[in-house]
């Protein structure tokens, strides 16, 4: 993909996820759950999910900030669907990876699918925390851990 090309569907994909997001709410039953919080940008975010057998169930994510965190959540939430927690992992490091390389590092090796649009992030630090702040949540999540996710 040429650079144009990826721009374009980087407004694409924020503008969509962030006007219609996707699993947005709370989830009536849910067995893990997590805070995060981006004090930088004042994204806010609350994630739920049922997993059974190490399995992700069912996800869904809650709270409010910028169309970026917005988007990368709603995405993020379309992928993780019936994934395991070790596929979950693996996807939280390819993502981190994806978002903090250089500039001139290719993603296509990376085979990331839609999330690949978020290497836009890349060149503006301060929004690869709002980018962040979902995988951050989800980790915490699958653990259960109590104290909220800060993107620092
Ligand atoms: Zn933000």
């Amino acid at each position: 993909m040429i650079n144009n090309e990826l721009a374009e569907l980087y407004q694409e994909v924020i503008l969509d996820h962030n006007k219609n997001p996707r699993n947005f709410g709370k989830l009536e039953h849910y067995n893990h759950y997590a805070k995060g919080n981006n004090p930088l940008c004042g994204d806010n975010m609350e994630l739920f999910l049922e997993i059974e057998n190490g399995i992700i169930k069912d996800i869904k994510f809650n709270g409010s900030g910028c169309a970026i965190s917005k988007a990368s959540a709603s995405v993020m939430t379309t992928l993780l669907k019936n994934k395991t927690i070790e596929e979950t992992k693996k996807l939280f490091n390819d993502f981190h990876n994806l978002v903090t390389s250089n500039v001139n590092t290719s993603y296509d090796d990376l085979n990331l699918g839609k999330l690949s649009v978020f290497c836009g992030v890349r060149e503006f630090p301060a929004r690869v925390k709002c980018a962040s702040l979902s995988w951050h949540t989800l980790l915490n999540a699958i653990d259960n851990v109590t104290e909220t996710a800060i993107t620092e």
